[in-house]
């Protein structure tokens, strides 16, 4: 709990970004930190260490950041997914929603051997529509979603749960409402 609340204190509230009314949450100060930023790291992994996971996947682009950390730490393979049109090989693709309008990503389809044990790491969930749409793209082209890791959840917003509901283990460090 006391890390967890040093964690808390990284995290730095920006009002009205990127948009009037919302309060978004900047994971920048705590990758600055360094105490702060292997801490998160260490927690994210702890429950994997000493098991087999092959590749890391990192949503664009503060999931990079993370999730190349974490890849690292465990002696994993990390997998971009990435925004439409920013990898190079055969991609497979998915649109998904966002507040107003859709988005697509991508990743490269043959970025895991069928059966990889594969972590899914983002720094934030909110509604889940992201994850939901990695999780789906990693299991179309092979991979086995043993986790998803964030280190904010924002619970209110459901995206948590929604990914629990496919059959998912969902690890976050802190919250916010
Ligand atoms: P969702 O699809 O779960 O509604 O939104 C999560 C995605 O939006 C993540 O990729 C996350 O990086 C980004 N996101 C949404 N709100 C915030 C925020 O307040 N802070 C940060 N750092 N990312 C956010």
């Amino acid at each position: 709990p006391r890390t967890r609340s040093a964690l808390k204190d990284a995290i730095r509230t920006i009002p009205d970004y990127p948009k009037p009314g919302i309060l978004f949450r900047d994971i920048t100060t705590l990758l600055g930190d360094a105490r702060a930023f292997r801490r998160a790291v260490d927690e994210l992994v702890h429950p994997f260490a000493g098991g087999r996971i092959d590749q890391v996947a990192g949503i664009e682009a503060r999931g990079f950041i993370l999730g190349g950390a974490i890849a690292h730490q465990l002696s994993s393979g990390f997998v971009p997914i990435r925004k439409k049109g920013k990898l190079p090989h055969t991609t497979v693709s998915i649109a998904y929603a966002l507040e107003y309008g859709t988005d697509e990503m991508e990743i490269h389809s043959d970025a895991v051997k069928p059966g990889d044990r594969v972590i899914l790491v983002d720094d934030l969930i909110a509604t889940g529509g992201t994850a939901t749409a990695a999780v789906e793209l990693l299991r179309r082209i092979g991979a086995e979603v043993v986790a998803a890791c964030f280190v904010i959840d924002l619970p209110e917003l459901g995206g948590a749960d929604r990914l629990r509901a496919l059959d998912l283990p969902v690890r976050t460090l802190i919250e916010f409402e």
